[in-house]
């Protein structure tokens, strides 16, 4: 079974999330546990968590099919330590979000080194950080998402994402998120049936599936390889449509959530059909 969705608002408080999902026809949803341009955010009242959890009850959404998105801010790989240092504690703030709401994945991007220093080091950071978060938390996995490798970002490579992994002491409490938008400007072609199974082969091979917890499904703006982090609406952009046919029609892609980030909010309804409809 798939379980797509969008990337939905939290505007009025978190309780909203899962009404804003159900009204697009989502069987999955992303959000953010806070306001994601701010270090500091009130903490969740009761209230919030209660009406969360009731209304995830009533619209029938499972934990599992929910992947919350950390704030934009945060860099677990940030080169200066009085830095870094903000940035774990407000990623350990978004991990225990996740757990009140009884939500047990937050999605990250790994971080930026910042021209400071080099891309090892800067993931082994990240890789710390995370062990860091993990320790003082008990029922949230730590889940990396695949970059574009813009700028001074790293975790553009399968490479990358596993050496975090290997890093990461607790591995049941560690993911990926393979973003198609991201991975395919990064240079991950799945545009033919061919390039699709190579990608994939060599995604278990140097990750491996079980470590798959969420996909972002994104057409991209820029072409294979440009390293440039511009989503585009399904179908209208350079990954084109048979590649979102063969995800949707792996069995591999099963139980996760999959979910859009695509910038026309106003069509999410349609892409949502339009995925579903893709599959034979
Ligand atoms: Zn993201
Ligand atoms: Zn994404």
């Amino acid at each position: 079974m798939k379980y797509v969705g969008a990337h939905v608002s939290i505007g009025g408080g978190v309780e909203n999330a899962p009404l804003n999902a159900r009204e697009i026809g989502a069987k999955a949803f992303a959000m953010f546990t806070k306001n994601q341009r701010q270090w500091y955010s009130k903490p969740l009242t009761t209230d919030n968590i209660k009406l969360f959890r009731e209304n995830m009850e009533k619209e029938g959404y499972k934990p599992e099919h929910i992947l919350p998105h950390d704030g934009y801010l945060i860099n677990l790989g940030h080169p200066e330590s009085e830095k870094l240092e903000r940035s774990r504690t407000a990623f350990l703030d978004e991990m225990q979000r996740c757990e009140q709401l009884g939500l047990p994945y937050l999605n990250f991007h790994p971080g930026s080194h910042l021209g400071q220093f080099s891309e090892e080091a800067c993931l082994k950071t990240v890789a710390d950080s995370v062990n860091i978060a993990l320790s003082k938390t008990q029922n949230v996995t730590a889940v990396i998402e695949i970059t574009a490798g813009q700028g001074n970002n790293v975790g553009y490579t399968f490479e990358h994402l596993a050496f975090i992994i290997k890093h990461v002491k607790d591995k049941s409490r560690v993911g990926v998120c393979y973003d198609t938008c991201h991975a395919f400007t990064a240079g991950y072609d799945i545009r033919t049936k061919d390039t699709f199974k190579k990608t994939f082969a060599d995604f278990e091979k140097i990750v491996g599936f079980l470590y798959l917890k969420g996909v972002h499904l994104n057409d991209s703006k820029k072409d294979l390889n440009t390293r440039v982090d511009r989503h585009e609406s399904i179908g209208k952009g350079f990954i084109d449509l048979d590649a979102f046919r063969f995800l949707m029609n792996d069995k591999r892609f099963d139980d996760t959530p999959l979910i859009l980030e695509t910038p026309n909010s106003e069509i999410w309804v349609d892409e949502i059909k339009l995925l579903y409809s893709l599959m034979e």
